[in-house]
């Protein structure tokens, strides 16, 4: 096993990750910028490092600074958790160039997954089905409404670099293009440091369906079911996520799982992953991307199949095997995570600064609560405005709607404002109450201008 690990990210993720590394009797190493150095990470880790000030250039994305503090604490591993330098091969690979190992995948496994229409090519090779458009990036607006005119209208502008929900961009008429192509590439540029394009059909109304996979270093690779997570705002941002999906069904998910693992495997994928699809309504999927990293919505995966996704995660980077094969794989109940943000849904979701006066949250046999956060703490403008990740689990689907429901109900939060109010809202919908959700459900209860992550 590991030693000593740092964890190069901050809020409830690194949070979760020392837990995970003290339930192994692995020792912690946090930083942290000094505008989050009251943040429970900090006080958690057996030993923690300030790595700079506030902003996440200077702290969390100082490769330096963090690989510094790596070094001088002794540690062996770097756990990056998500955002960050979690997808940035180059991190992975300076990782290994001083010494340290990085937990996750191969860097060659990142960078390939990390270009989306690389990421897309691959996905052929294994016999995945895609979202038709591009092969490949597109580099001139007449290539891109060939294609376009060829896939047909509506279709989606994406940055090859793009993530988080951010650069992609829709098409609807062949007028659109240009404009589309431009803006999208100089987008894409300045956020993600490279302007490359390519070329997708809207699909109408997709549900967004991820497939968890884990892989050891000795060829195995198992999935651990689907994500529901087509709750997403209209930035294309996760809101509420759950396992298992409403509509799919044992002959479905094999299928998906099968397609999730090909891929992985297809790729030298080592570690945990997450292969994204797009469901339509009538239950084809269609690969759109790979995440190779942990993802945020770990923990409803965790609930109903009982694997520890983070330690796993530490015993694959300190090369033991996978414990288990497909076959000892199985759903159990149901689970949904909704994320809690700093964020005032009655002024277009603007981020909600400031001393949390209150906090009272939910608690109770199928509560389960990650968070950073406290009372007395204050939420800083620097950083992501996601403060927690409620996680209700029961025996089905209904009920654990209903769980949810009540613990929103109970989630008392003063001093910043919060989602939580709208969370109550859209978890009373018929629509989410039925599980028929589809990724333009909320785009149906917000209005226009969208709200601002
Ligand atoms: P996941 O794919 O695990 O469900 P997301 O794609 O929502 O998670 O986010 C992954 C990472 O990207 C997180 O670290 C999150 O903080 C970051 N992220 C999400 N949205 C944005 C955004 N608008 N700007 C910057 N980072 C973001
Ligand atoms: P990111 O890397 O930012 O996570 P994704 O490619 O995973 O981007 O897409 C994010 C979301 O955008 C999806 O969950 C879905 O809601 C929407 N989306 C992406 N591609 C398509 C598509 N071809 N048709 C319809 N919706 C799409
Ligand atoms: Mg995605």
């Amino acid at each position: 096993m590991l030693k000593r690990v740092l964890i190069a990210n901050r809020g409830e993720i690194a949070c979760r990750i020392i837990r995970a590394c003290q339930n192994l009797g692995v020792e912690t190493v946090a930083v942290y910028g000094l505008a989050d150095s009251e943040s429970l990470h900090v006080r958690m880790a057996d030993r923690s490092v300030c790595i700079g000030p506030g902003p996440n250039s200077d702290t969390y994305l100082n490769m330096p600074n963090v690989l510094m503090a790596a070094l001088t604490t002794q540690c062996d591993a770097i756990h990056p958790g998500y955002g960050y330098f979690s997808e940035q091969s180059q991190f992975a690979d300076a990782c290994h160039a001083v010494g340290l190992k990085f937990i996750g995948p191969p860097v060659e496994a990142i960078s390939r997954m990390g270009d989306k229409a690389a990421a897309k090519a691959a996905a052929i090779r294994a016999h995945c089905p895609v979202v038709p458009g591009s092969e490949g990036c597109v580099h001139h607006l007449e290539d891109a409404l060939e294609i376009a005119r060829e896939i047909g209208f509506p279709v989606l502008v994406k940055a090859a670099a793009g993530g988080g929900g951010r650069g992609i961009r829709k098409v609807a008429r062949e007028e659109e293009m240009d404009e589309a192509f431009k803006i999208a590439s100089q987008e894409a540029l300045a956020s993600f440091g490279s302007g490359d394009l390519y070329i997708e059909k809207l699909i109408e109304s997709p549900r967004h369906v991820e497939i968890q996979v884990l892989a050891d270093a000795f060829g195995n690779c198992i999935h651990l079911g689907e994500r529901e997570c087509s709750v997403q705002n209209l930035r294309h941002q996760k809101m509420i996520e759950e396992a298992p999906c409403a509509v799919i069904d044992d002959e479905l998910r094999r299928k998906m799982g099968e397609s999730a693992v090909r891929l992985a495997k297809s790729v030298g994928y080592v570690n945990a992953g997450t292969v994204e699809f797009l469901l339509d309504s009538s239950n084809n999927f269609y690969f759109i991307e790979m995440n190779t990293r942990l993802q945020v919505e770990h923990p409803i995966t965790e609930q109903v199949t009982g694997v520890d996704i983070v330690e796993q995660m530490l015993r694959i980077a300190s090369g033991e095997e996978l414990p288990f094969e497909q076959h000892d794989i199985a759903i159990q109940g149901h689970s949904i995570e909704a994320r809690i943000t700093a964020q005032n849904p009655a002024k277009e979701f603007a981020p909600s600064c400031g001393k949390i006066t209150h906090w009272a949250p939910p608690s109770g046999p199928h509560i389960r609560l990650e968070t950073h956060v406290y009372k007395g703490f204050a939420v800083s403008p620097f950083y992501d405005p996601m403060i927690a990740k409620l996680i209700v689990s029961d025996s089905d689907r209904q009920s654990c709607v209903r769980s949810l429901a009540r613990a929103l109900e109970q989630f008392d939060v003063q001093g910043i404002h919060t989602n939580i109010p709208f969370l109550r809202t859209l978890v009373a919908t018929p629509e989410f109450v039925s599980g028929d959700v589809d990724t333009q459900f909320v785009a149906r209860y917000v209005s226009e201008p969208s709200p601002v992550a």
